[in-house]
């Protein structure tokens, strides 16, 4: 279903997918899926179109962090952009791991945000965990996943079934995420 919204003067489509597993409305800026609503079954698509126009600053900052090239959007890194973000990114974090923590209760040492090209997030031997300064442009589910991600490295430091399964007692739906994650080109480890 194309939909477009107009934010100053400009054009963005977006694509609307119902989901039958999805249970709230969700937003989100993909390097090769452009601008995504996911629809749960039991809400219609005129109060997702009310929420696309809701979050239109939001999505207006994720794409304008974005360089559209032929259809295609890839990640601008700079050290401008690292600066202006990282004090918001790290207080995101800390945050999110307070948060999703109240669940594992583990012990991390250290949270600090990295200018990093090509990595979303990391956790070090010694307990300290690591997040690309880029996450305040990622929406809500998807810093979920990556907190989580680096959390459970905490306890489980491989990518096991093991760590699997403690990734998903938080976050059911991470194998959809962590391929949303993927689609901007920076991994996660
Ligand atoms: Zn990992």
């Amino acid at each position: 279903m194309p939909n477009e919204l107009k934010i100053e003067n400009q054009i963005i489509p977006y694509v609307i997918k119902p989901s039958l597993r999805a249970r709230r409305l969700r937003i989100s800026v993909g390097r090769d899926s452009g601008v995504v609503v996911i629809l749960p079954k039991d809400i219609n698509i005129l109060a997702a179109k009310h929420f696309v126009e809701q979050k239109q600053g939001w999505i207006l900052r994720s794409l304008k962090y974005f360089d559209k090239f032929q259809g295609r959007v890839f990640v601008k890194s700079s050290r401008g952009e690292y600066l202006k973000n990282k004090q918001q990114a790290l207080n995101l974090a800390r945050a999110k791991v307070t948060q999703w923590n109240t669940r594992y209760n583990f012990s991390p040492r250290k949270i600090s945000i990295k200018n990093q090209k090509t990595r979303w997030g990391s956790c070090s031997k010694k307990g300290s965990l690591n997040f690309n300064y880029k996450i305040v442009h990622l929406s809500e589910s998807l810093v979920d996943y990556l907190v989580v991600h680096e959390l459970c490295h905490l306890k489980e430091f491989n990518h096991s079934k093991r760590f699997w399964e403690l990734v998903g007692q938080a976050v059911p739906d991470y194998k959809k995420l962590r391929r949303e994650l993927k689609n901007f080109g920076i991994s996660v480890s």
